[in-house]
């Protein structure tokens, strides 16, 4: 298989400071989602464009980076059974 795509993706762990909901974010982006956001490095919180799957709060979260060898969709799906498509606009 080829691809433009790097073999290394980099997981981005979260755990959201409302729920306590924990989500991975991958991304081919190390600096991901800080693109000029209001993301601290160095208290290693995110806010700006991430939002908590749970409970839809903005607000703090520990985060956590990960570098990974290999391609994202070895990650997700990977070998995950498949769940659904999800809701889809209306037309
Ligand atoms: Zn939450």
């Amino acid at each position: 298989m080829t691809t433009d795509m790097p073999a290394s993706f980099t997981q981005h762990k979260f755990r959201c400071m409302e729920c306590s909901l924990h989500f991975v974010v991958c991304s081919n982006y190390a600096g991901w989602p800080d693109k000029g956001t209001t993301r601290d490095l160095n208290l290693g919180e995110a806010t700006g464009l991430t939002y908590c799957p749970e409970c839809g709060s903005t607000g703090s979260k520990l985060h956590w980076i990960e570098q990974t060898s290999g391609f994202i969709f070895q990650q997700v799906p990977g070998d995950a059974k498949f769940h659904s498509f999800g809701d889809w606009p209306a037309t």
